[in-house]
């Protein structure tokens, strides 16, 4: 959730460390702070707020230093103020830990430290931790972390400076991820988030649960929590720096929704053959034919990966004929579900760290499932875990509203569905049609993209009304979720999506003079129905926002805006009509002076439960 730099080496420690702070400020920004080690002794510096706050606070003290951890904060205990921002402090002031995850017996700890005359100073779990390893200093830092760490319930990813071995910093992870970034000889760089390292180096060692590492200037060591050396493969990051940089944009939302033909190119290359109609997914290949036998597929994620699920429902059911269920991995991993054989479960996660997720993923496969993930972030901790899996491969997503991970998830589904389908029931000519299709689908984003400006002055209209519906039924009822989702998540309007026809057992109800309504009225199986839920809306004085099919010119009769998407075969119009939407979304937040890519209480990647 939150972001952790590290830096070890013979450069100015702040600076790389504040850069990398910006780099991560996406995960987590209420507030910030960092510590590096200058003349023997601990120099930190926090402040709430973003890191620029944090830079203003920098002073003298410290500049020198060449060693040193930062953290930008996204609390879950203790508000976020200044005393609660990391890094925190043992009581001897000789050691400073930064702390990303949950400590969840910090009660229990905190009680006992109290007992031993050890006070913690904020209403952090972090600070429990950082006050255990104090405890058990004895003159070994590493010692220290791995005997606190014993006592621990919960989850972390750590990093930790000690004024009395200078030349060290200890990390070690459960549930939150960390990786080592090898800069040159003498020189490391540790972070939570590949964006903050890849400007010094492509060259990484990703640390697995349960495994600590004691990162040094002549070299670092890695061993588990029990102490066992583990021997770690270097791996090369696979995004570059001009991927996690605005590029003239103003924000990352909106660059990566005009990076869709693109991102959605790079999810699909490589895996379509149109020339003999046949999909190739090589993370799937000693699977596939498990997959086209299961009984069951299970689709598990949270918020937008959920929406992404729910389309690979529609396209599990009707394209391959498995019958499939999408559960909120939070749901799912409490409710002592029912696995029986040939069950076959499917994390979605962008972040491949999303804590619910994960302990879904690990609840199938103890339970005897096959376990697949579609996830973007190569070597995240679902990639790692789950049995097989296909990547996303539409470089990094920065920008905290989903946008395109969930084509890209959408695509990858797409794919998968229609693989799995030529080895049951969907013949050669069908399965070459919707292929054919598919490879079109980059190249018919601009035309969506091209409404951008008409869509912001639609927006405008309706900037000040608080409540939005969105209707849409078939495969596009779950854009119609992903059409709300996205609205109050960046421009914190109230929005609600629901399947068209739900509307009359309730919601109706809300409709009033002027209320903005979209739906998603392409042409589809269910056109006509839709139809008869928008005159329902119009007959009551709602205002009609629709996504129609190119050429559908009746539609202009009954709506105030129409916004159009090429017409594509019905299993993959989710990929082109959820554009406007998110589009409609961050015009919405920017008209309303919203921070469109760091929106209140949010973070990128939940790594906490
Ligand atoms: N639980 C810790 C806190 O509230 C860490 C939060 C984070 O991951 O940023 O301070």
């Amino acid at each position: 959730m939150c972001g952790i730099v590290g830096y070890i080496g013979h450069k100015c420690a702040r600076p790389i460390l504040i850069e990398g702070l910006k780099r991560l400020e996406y995960r987590g920004y209420d507030s910030a702070g960092l510590a590096v080690l200058n003349d023997g002794q601990v120099a930190v510096s926090r402040a709430v707020g973003r890191i620029a706050n944090l830079e203003a606070r920098l002073n003298g003290d410290g500049a020198n230093a060449t060693i040193g951890i930062a953290h930008t904060r996204w609390a879950t205990h203790g508000g976020p103020s200044e005393r609660n921002a990391h890094p925190h402090i043992a009581q001897n002031g000789r050691i400073a830990l930064v702390h990303n995850g949950i400590i969840e017996n910090y009660r229990t700890l905190r009680t006992f430290l109290e007992g031993m005359k050890v006070c913690c100073q904020s209403e952090t779990d972090t600070e429990v931790l950082v006050q255990l390893i104090g405890h058990f200093y004895k003159g070994n830092i590493e010692q220290a972390v791995r005997d606190a760490l014993h006592e621990v319930q919960g989850t972390y990813g750590i990093a930790v400076l000690c004024a009395d071995e200078p030349d060290r910093i200890v990390v070690a992870r459960k549930g939150s991820p960390l990786i080592v970034g090898i800069v040159g000889p003498g020189e490391y760089i540790v972070a939570s988030d590949a964006a903050a390292i890849v400007q010094h180096t492509a060259q990484v060692v990703y640390l697995a649960d349960g495994e600590m590492a004691t990162i040094a200037r002549d070299g670092f060591r890695t061993t588990t929590l029990e102490n066992v050396p583990v021997t770690k493969e270097v791996q090369a990051v696979e995004f570059s720096l001009d991927q996690i940089e605005l590029g003239g944009y103003e924000h990352f939302m909106l660059k990566e929704i005009f990076e869709q033909g693109q991102s959605l190119s790079m999810t699909l290359r490589g895996r379509l053959n149109t020339r003999e109609g046949v999909i190739h997914l090589g993370g799937l290949a000693n699977h596939t034919r498990d997959i086209a036998r299961a009984r069951r597929l299970i689709f598990t994620a949270q918020g937008t990966a959920w929406h992404a699920g729910l389309v690979g429902e529609y396209l599990f059911e009707d394209i391959a004929k498995i019958p499939a269920e999408t559960e909120y991995a939070s749901e799912f991993r409490y409710r002592n579900p029912l696995i029986e054989p040939g069950t076959v479960v499917i994390a979605i996660s962008q972040s491949g760290e999303t804590a619910d997720t994960l302990a879904a993923l690990r609840e199938a496969k103890e339970k005897g499932a096959l376990a697949l993930g579609v996830i973007n972030a190569v070597g995240s901790t679902i990639a790692r875990e789950s049995d097989a899996g296909v990547y996303l491969h539409c470089g990094p997503e920065i920008g905290v509203a989903s946008t395109k991970a969930f084509t890209s998830q959408v695509a990858v589904l797409a794919m998968m569905a229609i693989q799995l389908g030529r080895r049951r029931f969907l013949s050669q000519p069908e399965a070459k049609n919707l292929i054919d299709a598919l490879a079109r689908i980059p190249g018919q984003v601009s035309a969506v993209l091209e409404q951008s400006e008409a869509i912001r002055k639609a927006v405008e209209k309706y900037i000040h009304r608080e409540n939005w519906l969105f209707l849409g039924r078939g495969y596009n009822y779950p854009i119609a979720l992903e059409g709300a989702l996205k609205l109050k998540e960046i421009s914190y309007i109230h929005a609600e999506g629901m399947p068209a026809a739900e509307m009359k057992h309730g919601p109706i109800a809300l409709i009033n003079e002027g209320m903005p309504v979209v739906f998603i009225a392409t042409r589809c199986s269910q056109y006509e129905k839709v139809l008869s839920n928008i005159e329902e809306v119009r007959s009551r004085g709602g205002r009609i926002i629709a996504v129609a099919t190119e050429g559908d010119e009746h539609i202009r009769e009954m709506a105030q805006h129409v916004f159009y998407v090429p017409d594509v075969p019905e299993p993959l119009q989710p990929l082109l009509t959820v554009i406007p939407l998110q589009l409609l979304a961050y015009h919405a937040a920017v008209l309303r002076n919203c921070n469109v890519d760091k929106p209140r209480n949010l973070a990128k990647s939940v790594t906490v439960e």
